[in-house]
């Protein structure tokens, strides 16, 4: 591993060096010029033919180099580095060998002193020089060197007088210092070249870890950026792309329950999975926690809606953790490029809106990008941020409505109701913001608030009356959930016997361990439980045999509204029956007239609650209605 990359970086770095010799052609050129010209006046004057030869030799050898230089400098990258290096060769050689032999026959014909002189200067000056020119590839700079040098050498031991053989002498000592002298600039060249591409790899390899997730190896958000700005670049007009962004449920109680390191494996694991449906093309990131964004090509609408349910049925086969099973399941929004965004923010973000619609329709499903998600989202948005803030400010209050007996008339409890008047927007409903609660998380801290506030309330009440509190089923599934209620008891010193918790089935559709485990431990300490809303869910008559509800309150939807009917009334009359074999009583919801009670209670219904005995009230006015009813006896409204 590690040779290959030395190896790797040596051929990178001898690249460099021969690329430095066909670096500024334009010196080559005027060497040309100069030794063409140096031996033309040389032929012209000595009017040896040889020397003519040779000139017009020269001249096709240093045209056809400057030539060949130009025109690899440009496609330089699509050429090898030994052709490179060859084609230099071939013509550096030629050139010096030439130039040498020019020189040594001005000698041997013993031409005018000035012409030796001018070619011998020229000679030693090319040989000189390109030492230090082709240093890159001291080989060839050599090379050029004793070509040059040997003929003219040769020709001075020829005349042999003492001037020559001092030519001779002097030559021979400059092609050893010229050596070193190459080598070392050599050397210099190769450690700073190689420095310099040591640093770009180190630079290369940092960014590629920028841009990578460390716990699943996937892009992170800036390797997805990078991708998508890239395949922005390459795509073709009229191309279909989309962004699938994937948010993986309840993936923190992974984390609290089993660990971090399994959570890191379960990431790892869907990451994967996400890489193995992915088409061609596509990139897989991860995003802090348990979001992940696919990116692709798709070939339209049809496309993206299979790859979207691929991803479902992959994320959902179990993950094996080291000796248990997980169950993952995810949320998807998906934008589709053009039809959604034109560009990669609109199109991140349009991703990104969908999400957040899947996961406010209940989870593990997909939603794709429409226009009408923005609007809704601000609004939410909106509650979100001011829910807190209200929370703070006390601008929330409890309302209570009570729960009349349908054969006295009396009233047995009152349901806490949450109100929550916006100094500027007026009375905001709970079915508004209480969902917003819940995904926001916030519904665990109002909760409790709720409890703590409706049990004081309800300790200054008679002991006959109870106090029933709505629980949203995150609230239960957070952690110390039941402490929380026993906590809002013992310091209101309310008896736990008239606390009663209203709960909807949604809480039982996921089989949920922690669930079970609440009721439990509340239902010992005597708080009774509640099923709300009966008959909107899937009025399964499982979870009444295995809880141990006291009550079932029926859906107001029954009761009064376009659907009530026989087939009403026969449901309500079967509920009913069940509910008096098996101890529990059976609350009809938005009463509103005094025939609905008639009916109700023929229905078997034992307890009513709506607009007919009272609107949600505010504490002191539930207590007056207690103290109307202990001081006269007279019930709320007379159930006729
Ligand atoms: P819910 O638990 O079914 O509460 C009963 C709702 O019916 C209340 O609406 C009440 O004002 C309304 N209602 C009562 N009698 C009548 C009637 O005769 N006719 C009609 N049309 N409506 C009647 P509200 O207060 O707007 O609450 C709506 C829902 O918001 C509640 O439905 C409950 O699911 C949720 N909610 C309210 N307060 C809380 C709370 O403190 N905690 C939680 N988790 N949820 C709450
Ligand atoms: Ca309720
Ligand atoms: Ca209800």
């Amino acid at each position: 591993m590690l040779r290959t990359k030395t190896d790797e970086l040596s051929a990178q770095v001898r690249r460099t060096l021969v690329a430095t010799l066909y670096a500024q052609p334009s010196s080559l050129a005027i060497g040309a010029f100069n030794g063409i010209a140096s031996s033309a006046i040389a032929a012209w004057v000595a009017g040896v033919p040889e020397l003519y030869a040779g000139c017009i030799l020269l001249t096709v050898i240093a045209i056809a180099r400057v030539f060949a230089a130009f025109e690899l400098a440009t496609k330089e990258r699509a050429i090898s580095t030994r052709k490179l290096e060859l084609v230099w060769e071939i013509g550096a050689f030629s050139y010096a060998l030439i130039l040498g032999v020019i020189t040594a026959l001005t000698i041997v014909h013993q031409t005018a002193t000035a012409v030796q002189v001018l070619m011998v200067a020229n000679a030693v000056c090319y040989g000189v020089g390109i030492c230090a020119r082709d240093a890159g590839r001291p080989g060839i700079a050599f090379g050029q060197l004793v070509l040059v040098f040997a003929p003219l050498m040769a020709a001075a031991l020829v005349i042999g007088t003492i001037p020559f053989i001092t030519l001779f002498v002097t030559m021979a000592l400059l092609i050893p210092a010229m050596w070193s002298i190459t080598l070392s600039v050599y050397k210099i060249l190769q450690n700073s070249i190689a420095a310099a591409e040591n640093s770009a790899r180190m630079a290369d390899s940092m960014r590629d870890l920028a841009r990578t997730d460390v716990v699943t190896g996937l892009a992170n958000r800036a390797g997805l950026n990078h991708a998508m700005v890239e395949s922005m670049m390459a795509i073709e007009p009229g191309a279909h792309a989309a962004v699938f962004w994937v948010d993986l449920d309840r993936f923190k109680e992974v984390n609290d329950l089993l660990g971090h390191p399994a959570g890191d494996q379960v990431l790892c694991e869907v990451g994967q999975r996400l890489r193995e449906v992915a088409p061609e093309g596509s990139t897989v990131a991860r995003f802090g926690g348990d979001e992940f964004v696919l990116y692709c090509p798709i070939e339209g609408r049809k496309h993206a809606e299979m790859l979207a349910s691929e991803i479902h049925i992959e994320i959902m086969r179990p993950v094996r953790l080291d000796n248990s099973r997980l169950d993952v399941r995810a949320s998807v929004g998906v934008a589709l490029m053009p039809e959604d965004a034109e560009d990669i923010d609109t199109l991140m973000q349009r991703a990104d809106v969908a999400l957040y619609h899947a996961k406010v329709a209940g989870r593990s499903q997909t939603s794709f990008y429409a226009p009408s998600m923005n609007r809704h989202l601000v609004r939410r948005r909106e509650i979100e941020g001011e829910l807190r803030a209200a929370l703070l400010r006390d601008e929330l209050s409890i309302f209570f409505q009570p729960l009349v007996d349908l054969e006295t008339g009396k009233i047995r409890a009152f349901e806490a109701l949450v109100r929550w008047f916006h100094p500027e927007k007026g009375e905001m409903r709970p079915d508004e913001f209480i969902p917003v609660a819940e995904e926001s998380g916030v519904i665990v801290t109002l909760g409790n608030w709720i409890t703590a506030q409706a049990a004081r309330t309800a300790a200054q009440w008679p002991e006959h009356v109870s106090v029933a509190v709505n629980l949203s089923p995150l609230q239960i599934r957070a952690p110390g959930a039941a402490l929380g209620i026993r906590n809002a008891l013992r310091e209101a010193g309310l008896d736990p016997k008239r606390l009663e918790l209203e709960v909807t089935e949604s809480l039982f559709i996921e089989d949920n361990h922690s669930t079970a485990e609440f009721i439990d431990e509340l239902a010992s300490i005597g708080v009774r439980f509640a099923l709300d809303d009966f008959g909107t869910g899937y009025s399964s008559l499982g979870y009444i045999n295995s809880f141990p509800f006291s009550k079932i309150k029926i859906d107001r939807s029954f009761v009064s509204g376009p659907n009530v009917g026989k087939k009403s009334e026969a449901i309500i009359r079967a509920v009913a029956e069940m509910g008096s074999t098996l101890d529990m009583e059976i609350v009809a919801e938005g009463i509103e007239t005094p025939e609905q009670v008639k009916l109700m209670r023929e229905a078997g219904c034992t307890l009513g609650q709506g607009y007919h005995f009272s609107r949600p009230v505010p504490d002191y006015l539930a207590a007056m209605l207690l103290a109307q009813e202990a001081d006269e006896g007279v019930p709320v409204r007379k159930a006729s």
